[in-house]
Parts: C-alpha cells; structure tokens; sequence
C-alpha cells in the first residue's frame, strides 16, 4: 500500500470549503472567500455550510441543487506575472531611471539648440 500524497494534503487546493460554485442557470458564481453581501452571508462561508433550505441563487433564486462545483480560486501566481508584464518600467532601478528622464531630458535641449543654431 502507498502511503497518501503529503503534498496533495498540506496543499489545501483540494479544500473543499475554499471551492466556488457555480449557478448552471444563470452563471453566477458563489465564491466562499467573497460569501454573499446582498442577501448577508459573511466572506469565509464555505458553500457546504450554506443552508440549503433556505439558500437561493442571488440572481435567479435558483437552489442549491442547481449549483455546480468548479474547484478553488485560480490561483494568485498568473496574477502577480501580469502585473510585472504591465508593470515593467516601474521594475527599472532608480539610476536606471535618471539614465532615462535626464538623458532624454538633454537630448531634447541638445536637439533643439541645434534647431536654433541653424537659423
Ligand atoms: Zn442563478
């Protein structure tokens, strides 16, 4: 028998109280880190903890049973990669910075002294 994956446990994606459900009828989606402000279920609330009695879908007042799991929150690491794609400049060090605002900066006076001598 081979022992359980450790790393598929401590990795917590497979919670299933961290998945977000989906509305097959309308496709809102129930994501537990957000909960439901509008009809007061509190960030945090698991979908499997929701009263499923009394929980409807906020935009079509669909039931429980019309809710499909889609799995966690992708994760946050896609994220922070666009933000450096987006960002890139802002990455530059400080002198590297100088080098450009100054450096452009006397180019243009240097260009248009130029202009100047010439007339
Ligand atoms: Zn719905």
């Amino acid at each position: 028998m081979a022992p359980a994956d450790p790393d598929a446990v401590a990795s917590g994606g497979s919670d299933p109280a961290s998945h977000r459900f989906e509305c097959r009828s309308c496709g809102f989606v129930y994501d537990p880190a957000e909960g439901v402000a509008k009809v007061g279920i509190a960030p945090g609330t698991a979908f499997l903890d929701l009263d499923p009695a009394s929980f409807r879908c906020p935009v079509c007042r669909s039931r429980v049973g019309a809710f499909k799991d889609i799995g966690p929150r992708d994760k946050p690491s896609g994220f922070e990669e666009n933000l450096n794609f987006g960002l890139g400049v802002n990455r530059l060090t400080p002198g590297q910075k100088n080098v450009l605002i100054f450096g452009g900066f006397a180019l243009a006076i240097a260009f248009f002294l130029s202009l100047y001598s010439l007339r």
